[in-house]
C-alpha cells in the first residue's frame, strides 16, 4: 500500500474536529448524540492505489500527538537508545587477568564477555542458544501483540521517530513542514535545512560510533578514534553506519518498512486470527461523515467523524481506515489520536483499537467488547512461552554448570610411535589445556590406563624429570599447547588411555581426553 498524498493546502487533512466542534455550535463535551449507526455490519476495504504500478512517495509529516500509547513509545525509545549508547561504557571487574568492559566482543581474542559470563569459541552453542531464544522471543510477540517490535522496538522505528522529533523541533508541526516542503528554495529553508541535516548527522555518527566500543576497550579505542590511531576498520564501520543510519532513518523512513524490509512479510503469515491488531472498527464508525453532517442526520453517520487525525499522527502515513496494511507498524499513534476525538464529541474510545479479527467479528455482531489482553490467553502464546523459557533454562543450568577447564588432546600421526634403544616406546601428543578462569592456574595432567612405568614429559619438563603426573601452570583466560611425550616400558603394551586433567584449586575442576597409544605390534 503506497502512503496517500498529504495536501497541505487541502483543508480536509488539517481540519481540527475540534474547530468543526464550534462551528456546528458544539461547546461542550459528550452533546453529541450516539449513533443509531453503532453496530453497523462490517464494510468491504476500500479499493487502495490508483491503479498505477508505481506511485511516487509522498513526505510523511505526522502530527504530535499525546495519550498512552505514545507515552509509551517515549519510554522504550529512551530505554533502548540509552542501553545502546550507555552499555559500552560500563565497567565490570573481572580482575586484572580479563578486560573491565561489561559487554565486550573481543574479536581478536575470540571472546563475548557479558557481566559476569564469557562465552569462549568452542562455547558457541551458547550464542546459537541465544539467537533462538531472541527469533522464539519475537514468534511469542508477534503471537501474542501482533507487530508491537515493528511499532516500539525495532531500530528502524526508534530512530526514525527520534528523527521525526527533530523534525518537529526544527520546522514545526505538520502543516508547517509540509508547507516548508512545497516552499521554493529560499535563505531561510536553507537554514533550516542544513541545521537538521546536521543534527540527524551528529546523531548518526554517535550511533555508528558506539556501535565500534562494543569491540575493543571503549575509553581507549574512543581516545584512538579522535588521535586517528584507530584500526582503519573502526573508520570504515563507523562511516558505514553513520551513512545508513543518515539515510535509513532521516530520508527513507517507512519506505524502509513497506519495501525493504522483510520481516512485515514474514509476521504477516503469522498473524492468525486471535492476534492482537491495531484495527478500526467500520461496523461501528462507517458510514463516516463530518461532523456537521452527523449533528444533521445522526441516524445516518457511524462514530467516524472523518476528521482524519487517525491519518495525520501516523508515522508511515496510512490510513487505517482502509483495513490492514503492510505500512501498518501497529505503534498505536492513531488509537491515540481518536480516543482524543472520541472524548471530545462524547462517543466511547476505542473505534481505532487493539482487537483480533475473531474479537472484532463477535463485537460487530453485537457482542460486548473483550479486553485486549484476553488475547494473550491461548494455547500459541503459552506453546512459544513454554519453548522459550525451556531454552532460557537449559542455558541457565548450562552456564551455571559449566566448568572452567577443558582438555583437548591430538595425538602425532607420523610418526605413530618410536621405538627407542632400551625397548620402550614413545608417542608424542599435542595438548591443550584451558583455564576459563580470570586467574593463572596450576594443572596436573595424569596418565590413566596405561601401564605401571608409563611416564610423561614435556616441552619445558625435561625426560630427566618424566613422570605419570605432571603440574602445568597455565595462564589466566588462556588456552596453553603443550607438547607432551608418553613412554610405556620395554615389554609393555598398551592401546586406548586417558589423560586427566585436574585444577589444583579449591574447585578441583577435572576434565577427561581418551586417546590412543601406538605400538610397533599393534595399532
Ligand atoms: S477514525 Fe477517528 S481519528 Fe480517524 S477520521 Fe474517524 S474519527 Fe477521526
Ligand atoms: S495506522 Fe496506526 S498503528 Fe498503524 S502505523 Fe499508522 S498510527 Fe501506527
Amino acid at each position: 500500500m503506497i502512503a496517500p498524498e498529504v495536501d497541505p493546502d487541502d483543508p480536509k487533512p488539517a481540519r481540527d474536529w475540534q474547530e468543526a466542534l464550534g462551528e456546528a455550535g458544539v461547546t461542550e463535551r459528550a452533546a453529541l448524540p450516539v449513533s443509531p449507526a453503532l453496530r453497523k455490519p462490517p464494510v468491504a476495504a476500500r479499493p487502495a492505489g490508483n491503479g498505477n504500478l508505481y506511485e511516487a512517495r509522498a513526505s510523511v509529516h505526522n502530527k504530535r500527538i499525546d495519550g498512552p500509547f505514545r507515552r509509551f513509545k517515549w519510554l522504550v525509545m529512551f530505554v533502548t537508545l540509552t542501553i545502546y549508547y550507555v552499555t559500552p561504557w560500563i565497567r565490570w571487574d573481572r580482575g586484572p587477568y580479563a578486560p573491565d568492559q561489561a559487554v565486550l566482543i573481543n574479536l581478536a581474542n575470540r571472546r563475548f564477555y557479558m557481566f559476569d559470563i564469557e562465552i569462549w569459541p568452542h562455547e558457541f552453542y551458547f550464542v546459537a542458544g541465544m539467537l533462538i531464544m531472541a527469533g522464539i522471543g519475537l514468534f511469542l510477540v508477534t503471537s501474542a501483540v501482533g507487530r508491537a517490535w515493528c511499532g516500539y522496538a525495532c531500530p528502524q522505528t526508534v530512530w526514525t521517530d527520534l528523527f521525526q522529533h527533530i523534525d518537529r523541533f526544527i520546522d514545526g508541526d505538520r502543516n508547517a513542514r509540509a508547507r516548508l516542503d512545497k516552499a521554493p528554495w529560499s535563505p531561510a529553508k536553507f537554514a533550516r535545512r542544513l541545521g537538521k541535516w546536521t543534527i540527524y548527522l551528529i546523531i548518526s555518527l554517535l550511533t555508528g560510533g558506539a556501535w565500534i566500543l562494543y569491540f575493543a576497550d571503549a575509553p581507549t579505542l574512543f581516545a584512538d578514534f579522535f588521535a586517528l590511531n584507530a584500526d582503519p576498520l573502526a573508520y570504515m564501520t563507523v562511516a558505514i553506519l553513520t551513512g545508513t543510519t543518515f539515510w535509513l532513518g532521516g530520508f527513507m523512513r517507512e519506505q524502509v518498512c513497506i519495501y525493504m524490509c522483510p520481516w512485515p512479510r514474514i509476521q504477516g503469515a503469522m498473524i492468525d486470527e486471535n492476534s492482537l491488531i491495531v484495527t478500526y472498527k467500520d461496523w461501528r464508525g462507517e458510514q463516516r461523515g463530518s461532523l456537521k453532517k452527523a449533528l444533521k442526520e445522526p441516524e445516518k453517520y457511524g462514530d467516524c467523524i472523518d476528521c482524519r487525525e487517525c491519518v495525520a499522527v501516523c508515522p508511515t502515513g496510512i490510513d487505517i481506515r482502509e483495513g490492514q496494511q503492510i505500512g501498518c507498524i501497529t505503534c498505536a499513534l492513531c488509537i491515540d489520536a481518536c480516543d482524543r476525538v472520541m472524548q471530545d464529541i462524547g462517543r466511547p474510545r476505542g473505534l481505532i483499537d487493539y482487537a483480533t479479527l475473531d474479537q472484532c467479528e463477535a463485537e460487530a455482531g453485537g457482542a460486548e467488547a473483550t479486553p485486549a489482553w484476553m488475547a494473550l490467553l491461548r494455547p500459541r502464546t503459552f506453546i512459544y512461552f513454554g519453548i522459550w523459557g525451556a531454552i532460557g533454562l537449559a542455558m541457565l543450568f548450562a552456564l551455571g554448570t559449566r566448568s572452567h577447564t577443558d582438555l583437548t588432546v591430538s595425538p602425532d600421526r607420523n610418526p605413530p610411535y618410536m621405538l627407542m634403544k632400551d625397548g620402550s616406546v614413545r608417542n608424542a601428543y599435542t595438548l591443550r589445556l584451558r583455564n576459563m578462569e580470570a586467574r593463572p592456574r596450576d594443572m596436573e595432567v595424569a596418565l590413566i590406563g596405561l601401564p605401571d612405568g608409563a611416564v610423561m614429559w614435556t616441552d619445558r619438563i625435561g625426560s630427566d624429570a618424566a613422570a605419570a603426573v605432571q603440574t602445568i601452570k597455565v595462564p589466566a583466560d588462556e588456552t596453553r599447547v603443550v607438547r607432551t611425550y608418553v613412554t610405556i616400558p620395554a615389554g609393555t603394551s598398551a592401546d586406548r588411555f586417558t589423560f586427566q586433567l585436574t585444577s589444583l584449586d579449591e574447585q578441583r575442576e577435572q576434565d577427561l581426553a581418551e586417546t590412543t597409544f601406538n605400538t610397533p605390534g599393534g595399532n
